[in-house]
Formats: structure tokens, C-alpha cells, sequence
């Protein structure tokens, strides 16, 4: 069994309390790691560290702070088969994509802000004929607070500390709760690259008890948070009247718009990515699939072809395309959407939904990739974020009715839209209501761009300056010189 520890002042401690929580694989649903239950007094020891660290932290030379971020991401790099192999076990995602996607991403968010800090700038007024300039100092602020989820645990872990250490802030990170190993392995990598004491501090436990802790301290000053809307409504409501600097990057419910003039290869092939990546368990997935009524009936065979031939299996073993669902409790939630589309005549289920008995692991979060025909976008399936390895289908006629179909959400992250028409693609970037707009392509990201949502899907951008902006206080200074 292995025992993952809370990292507080460079030293790894248990829960004041001595209370753990149990932490199982999702690949054969047993327990392999015993995790600290935090609470308010880790929290609290954490936060004051982390102040106790802020000082010498926010005044280390640009360069030094670069090269100790540098050396971080070249560590992670060194440790990429082990904390893939983690990563894997303790999400249940194919040991390939974490290979490829998750700790590489990981190392550039680390390598990416060390540069970036060193480029950041602020700005200046001059006013000549008034004799005066303003110029923008961009401060650090203290401790800051990031609250990760479960699906890409330390690529998007790394996405929130990497700026915030970057611009000088000390931080408290409160990991997921079910998939807390790669942010205590991340720890120890830290203390080999010399990061200076309370600068990081990461501490685990749950949601409702470590992590509303650090929501409320008073001496945390922002919260960086990227989980459910649902939770995110819960710390607005505790952090916003508390004047805090607040970044939420929420849930979604992405459409995939595919047009008949589309390049249709490189289409069929990037949605399937795009609808069954890391089992749909990526807030950027396209879960609502409208295609144009002209090609859908061969979409829609092609699709189902192609998804049949997808491989689900042991997450770490062989070459699968789909691993573990993250846990029981998120498969029972994803298969009741599956359930509700059984008993319902205005849908259809084209392919997959069932759970998977894999015969060594019968105990394992298997799922079948499930297509589902919808004849109407009000259903629950279209506007509930589901967040596996479900998708829908839908045809509509004209661009003017796909545009509306895609809006018709709450939720406003994403969106992909697959067609060779130049005028089209931009009357559509215009009038999507999405935060990102990707065309014929999907999950391409350049780490300089905002990244985040509108509507209940977020508030805030983070990537590039946007991040280096929100972790740090502008503060304006006038000098007359008359
Ligand atoms: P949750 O909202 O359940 O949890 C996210 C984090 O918040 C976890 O660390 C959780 O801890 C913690 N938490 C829960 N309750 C509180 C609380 N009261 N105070 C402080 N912290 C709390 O999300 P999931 O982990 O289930 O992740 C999936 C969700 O994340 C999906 O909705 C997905 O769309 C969204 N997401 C959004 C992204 C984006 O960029 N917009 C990217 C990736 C995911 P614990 O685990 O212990 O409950």
C-alpha cells in the first residue's frame, strides 16, 4: 500500500488528524493507496507556511525563479514513464495518452511560464502635455489557492501552479481527491529541484473539508479553480463576498458541428478523438454531434464502424483506445444518462453503453463508447454534461439551425466546427457562444491563447499573460514631473 503524504513546508506530514482516505484503482476497483483526510488545521498550517514563504519568494530574481521552474519541467520530463504508469493507475486513462499527452503537458506548463515570466510586461501612460506618466507595477499576491479535478490531475494541476508560482505567489493546491498521486510524486520533484520551502504546498482531503477550508482562509487571497459548475457555484458563493480574485473554468457541453463540404477523413478521425479521448472525460470533448442531413446517414454508419473498432481495456497494458471510467461513482452517473436514453422513444442508442466485465479485472470502471441518436436537443443527454464516454448524434438542415442547436446550452466552452467554407467558418467563430473555437482541427492548443468558457461555463481566462495577469494585483503609479 503505498502512503501519499501532504507537502507542507518542504517537509511531507501526515493529516493533523491521522485521518486517511482510501484510494482505488479504477482499472480493478481495488484500494493501492491510502491519501491525508485534511482539514481546516492542514489547511491552516499550509497557509501560514505559505506566507512565511512569500517574502523571499516574490523578490528572487526573475532568472533564478525561471531557472528553478526549468528545472522542474526537466525533471518531470526525466520522470515521464513513472509518472505516466501513475498517472494511468490512478485515473484509469490508457497508459499511451499519458505518455503523450498528460506529463508532457505537465513539463510545458512548467517550461512555458518560466519563459513567460521572463516577457511579462506592464504598461505605461504618458501624458506629455500634462507632464506626467503612469506606469503599472503587476504585484504579486500572496498566497493563492488552486483546486484541481480528476481528469487530467497533474496537467491540470501544473496549468494553475506553473503561472501562479511564476508571478511570485506562494501556493496551496488542494488535488482531486481521487486521483492524488501524481500531485504527491510532482512534490517530491519539486524538493529535488530545490523550491524553496512553503513556496509550494499541496494538501489532500476532500472537496467539502480541505477544500472549502481554503476557499475560506482570509489569507488566500485568490482561488484558481477548474472542476463542475455545480461546485463552482458553491465557492463563488463563499468567495466572492470575501473580495477574493476568482478564476472558474467549469463544466461543458461542447457541439461539434460537421458541415457536408467538410474534410471528411480527417473529420471521422479527429471525432472520434474528440468524442471518446481519455473516455469523454475532457471538459473540451465534443459531446453533441450535429451533422448536416446530407452526409449523415454515411456518418453515421462510418461513425458507428469506427467506434465499434475502438479497444477498451487494462488501462496500462497493451495499446487500448479507451481505459477505466475514473470511479463507481462517476460510471453509475454516466450510465444512467444511458439508462434514461433506453426508455425513451425520441432516442435511440446506435452503438455501446454497456458496462464491460473484462474477465481479469471484473471489478474494474469499464464502459462501451456509446453513440446515441437524439431527435430533439432539449433532452437531458444534450444539455446535462455527461463527461464519459457518451455522444450524441443529431442532423439539422441549414447553418442557421446548427448555429442555434450549438447555443442552445447553458454551458458555452467549446465548440469544433468542420467545414471548407472560409465564409462560413468565420460567420460561425462571430456567433458561436463558446470560449474556444477550434476549426477543422480539435484540442489544438498554443499555450500563449486565453483558455476558458462563457456562460456557466466559467469566468475567467487562464493560459499565456492571462494567467501571469490573474495571479498577480496591478498597481498604478503617477509621477508628475512638472
Ligand atoms: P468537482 O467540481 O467535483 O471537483 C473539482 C475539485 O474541487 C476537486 O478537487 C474537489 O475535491 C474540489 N471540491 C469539491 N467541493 C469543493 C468545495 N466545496 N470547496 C472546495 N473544493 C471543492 O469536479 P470533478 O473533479 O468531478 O471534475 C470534473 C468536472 O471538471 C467536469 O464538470 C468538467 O467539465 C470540469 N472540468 C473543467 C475544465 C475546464 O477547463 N473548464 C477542465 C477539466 C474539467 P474532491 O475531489 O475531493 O471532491
Amino acid at each position: 500500500m503505498i502512503s501519499i503524504l501532504n507537502y507542507i513546508n518542504g517537509e511531507f506530514v501526515k493529516s493533523s488528524s491521522g485521518k486517511t482516505l482510501q484510494n482505488l484503482s479504477p482499472s480493478d476497483g481495488q484500494v493501492y493507496s491510502e491519501l491525508p483526510r485534511s482539514s481546516k488545521a492542514d489547511i491552516d498550517i499550509a497557509v501560514k507556511t505559505a506566507q512565511n514563504a512569500f517574502c523571499s519568494w516574490s523578490n528572487t530574481e526573475l532568472n533564478e525563479r525561471a531557472k528553478l521552474m526549468l528545472c522542474i519541467a526537466d525533471l518531470i520530463e526525466e520522470d515521464l514513464e513513472n509518472l505516466a504508469m501513475a498517472e494511468s493507475i490512478d485515473n484509469g486513462k490508457p497508459l499511451g495518452l499519458a505518455k503523450s499527452v498528460d506529463i508532457p503537458r505537465a513539463a510545458s506548463n512548467f517550461r512555458f511560464f518560466a519563459h513567460a515570466l521572463t516577457q511579462f510586461n506592464s504598461e505605461s501612460h504618458e501624458n506629455q502635455g500634462l507632464n506626467n506618466i503612469n506606469f503599472t507595477l503587476r504585484k504579486a499576491m500572496g498566497v493563492v489557492g488552486c483546486i484541481s479535478p480528476w481528469n487530467l490531475p497533474l496537467y491540470l494541476l501544473t496549468w494553475k501552479i506553473a503561472p501562479a508560482l511564476a508571478a511570485g505567489n506562494c501556493v496551496v493546491a488542494k488535488p482531486s481527491e481521487v486521483t492524488p498521486m501524481t500531485a504527491y510524486l510532482l512534490c517530491k520533484i519539486c524538493k529535488n529541484a530545490g523550491l524553496p520551502k512553503g513556496v509550494l504546498n499541496i494538501v489532500h482531503g476532500l472537496g467539502p473539508e480541505a477544500g472549502q477550508a481554503l476557499i475560506e482562509h482570509p489569507k488566500v487571497k485568490a482561488i484558481s479553480f477548474t472542476g463542475g459548475t455545480e461546485t463552482g457555484k458553491r465557492i463563488a458563493s463563499t468567495a466572492a463576498p470575501m473580495f477574493k480574485k476568482l478564476s472558474l473554468e467549469l463544466g461543458g457541453k461542447n457541439p461539434n458541428l460537421i458541415f457536408a463540404d467538410c474534410d471528411y477523413e480527417k473529420m471521422l478521425t479527429t471525432t472520434l478523438r474528440s468524442s471518446f479521448a481519455n473516455q469523454g472525460q475532457i471538459c473540451l470533448c465534443g459531446s453533441r454531434v450535429f451533422v448536416e442531413q446530407s452526409i449523415y446517414e454515411t456518418f453515421k454508419k462510418d461513425f458507428v464502424n469506427r467506434v465499434k473498432a475502438l479497444k477498451v481495456g487494462h488501462p496500462t497494458k497493451d495499446n487500448f483506445d479507451l481505459g477505466a471510467v475514473v470511479s463507481l461513482e462517476h460510471l453509475k452517473k454516466v450510465t444512467a444518462y444511458i439508462e434514461e436514453a433506453k426508455t425513451d422513444k425520441h432516442m435511440k442508442i446506435l452503438y455501446g453503453g454497456n458496462r464491460m466485465n473484462l474477465k481479469k479485472y471484473p471489478n474494474g470502471y469499464y464502459l462501451e463508447p456509446c453513440i446515441i441518436e437524439v431527435k430533439n436537443n432539449k433532452c437531458n443527454l444534450n444539455q446535462q454534461e455527461i463527461f464519459g464516454p457518451v455522444v450524441s448524434l443529431m442532423p439539422f438542415e441549414t447553418e442557421e439551425e446548427a448555429l442555434g442547436l450549438a447555443n442552445d446550452s447553458a454551458y458555452g466552452l467549446s465548440a469544433t466546427v468542420w467545414t471548407q467554407n472560409l465564409n462560413r467558418s468565420m460567420r460561425l467563430s462571430q456567433q458561436l457562444e463558446a470560449g474556444i473555437i477550434w476549426i477543422n482541427t480539435w484540442l489544438n492548443r498554443d499555450l500563449r491563447t486565453p483558455f476558458g468558457g462563457t456562460k456557466q461555463s466559467g469566468v475567467g481566462r487562464e493560459g499565456g499573460f492571462e494567467a501571469l495577469r490573474f495571479f498577480t494585483e496591478p498597481k498604478n503609479i503617477c509621477i508628475d514631473y512638472n
